[in-house]
């Protein structure tokens, strides 16, 4: 049984975007009426069955749910799902060969920059990394000719946003492919396709399932032979994620609009709040007018996203205790669910980074990002006020 709003093979009627995720792909539900899809945690299928699948690395119907909804949420043409942001990166960095470069954004998560330095560099791949906030980025790639360029935007944790139309118009000069990892973003507040990107990489783990319960990723593209190849890697590669969480995920997005919505009026607040603080060096939201490339977030963005970057004048042992103070702030790695959490990058998500990278790029001991919440807003600023005065 298949759902108007995104029948496989058609594009999806010009319909909002909250309808578009609940009322995403196939069903599934053959004739029982279920509103919700069943979870199809079968490993194999029969051979010659009617949806063409046959044995579960490479396709399942919640794969394919899964994969019409988001590329209902992104507007393209196809999405491969995979187990983990982190198996979504393999599956597009796998398909380069010996000697190719990578041109990488200098900021990326801590995980991408480990993957590109400790495995594939061992089979030969190079990487150059640059600052692709300096207008000189552009040169570099249009001097180096890599084999494919790599943006987050907004990075992490330090929340650049890069100007993804400027660094595709000269991609698509030479045919190279760009990547955007649109984690932090999501399709919802940024179109990196749209913007000319070829591929638009997803930690469905975060803000797309929302409630911190499942591993996910998610490539999505416009070019068919990319989709092929993303098709390829889950299966050769065994990347593909499991049934039951594709599910949760499937049911996680229903609500992505609604989350967002109430997490980045809260993270716009505390933002505001911290910049009050004396003890505060900065504060990086995109959408404040501070934000060294404010104009080009507003421009790219349709909000300001839900994380909040900030720099105390502290050492490591005063920070960790400010976030151990914070009742509703759980200090955990990860980010984008519904629950409020603060991480310290040197020691956690980027401690893969090498120490004389973490200070170049500012991420030192007093640096935290905030991941914040759908929790009302007065808690979160009074808990958040209390903490701060361990630092007055
Ligand atoms: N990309 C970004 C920007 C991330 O922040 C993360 C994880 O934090 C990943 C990719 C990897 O995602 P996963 O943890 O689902 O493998």
């Amino acid at each position: 049984m298949t759902n108007p709003v995104s029948e496989p093979g058609s594009n999806p009627p010009a319909v909002g975007v909250n309808t578009r995720v609940i009322h995403h792909g196939e069903g599934f539900a053959g004739d029982t009426g279920s509103v919700m899809p069943p979870i199809f945690p079968s490993s194999t299928f029969a051979h010659g069955n009617a949806g063409g699948f046959d044995y579960t690395r490479s396709g399942n119907p919640n794969f394919r749910i899964l994969d019409g909804v988001l590329s209902a949420l992104e507007g393209c043409d196809h999405t491969t799902v995979f187990g983990s942001g982190v198996s979504a990166i393999t599956a597009v960095v796998s398909q380069l060969k010996q000697g190719d470069l990578v041109l990488c954004e200098e900021n990326l998560y801590g995980c991408t920059v480990r993957l590109f330095e400790q495995v594939f560099a061992k089979f030969g791949l190079r990487t150059q990394w640059v600052d692709f906030t300096e207008a000189s980025a552009l040169n570099i790639l249009r001097s180096s000719k890599p084999a494919m360029v790599w943006i987050e935007s907004p990075t992490n944790p330090l929340l650049k946003v890069i100007d993804i139309e400027a660094v595709c118009s000269v991609a698509r000069e030479f045919a190279i492919p760009v990547v955007v990892d649109n984690t932090f973003a999501t399709a919802l507040v940024q179109r990196p396709l749209e913007l000319g990107a070829t591929l638009s990489l997803t930690s469905t783990t975060k803000y797309i399932n929302g409630h911190s319960d499942a591993l996910g990723g998610a490539v999505s593209t416009n070019d068919t032979d990319w989709h092929q190849k993303m098709v390829f890697s889950q299966k050769a590669l065994g990347l593909q994620p499991s049934p039951f969480d594709s599910w949760l995920i499937t049911r996680g997005i229903k609500t992505l609009p609604l989350r967002l919505k109430q997490q980045m009026a809260n993270a716009a607040a505390l933002a505001d709040q911290l910049a009050l603080h004396p003890k505060v060096a900065w504060v990086r939201y995109p959408h404040r007018n501070d934000h060294p490339q404010h104009a080009l977030a507003q421009r790219q963005m349709k909000g300001g996203g839900a994380i909040v970057t900030v720099s105390f004048q502290a050492n490591q042992e005063q920070t960790y205790r400010l976030c151990k103070q914070l009742n509703w702030f759980t200090m955990a790695e990860s980010l984008g669910g519904i629950e409020s959490l603060i991480c310290h990058p040197a020691t956690m998500t980027h401690a893969a980074v090498s120490a004389e990278v973490k200070a170049k790029l500012g991420i030192d001991d007093g640096l935290v990002r905030f991941s914040v919440g759908c929790e009302d807003l007065v808690d979160l600023q009074a808990d958040l006020a209390q903490a701060l005065e361990l630092l007055a």
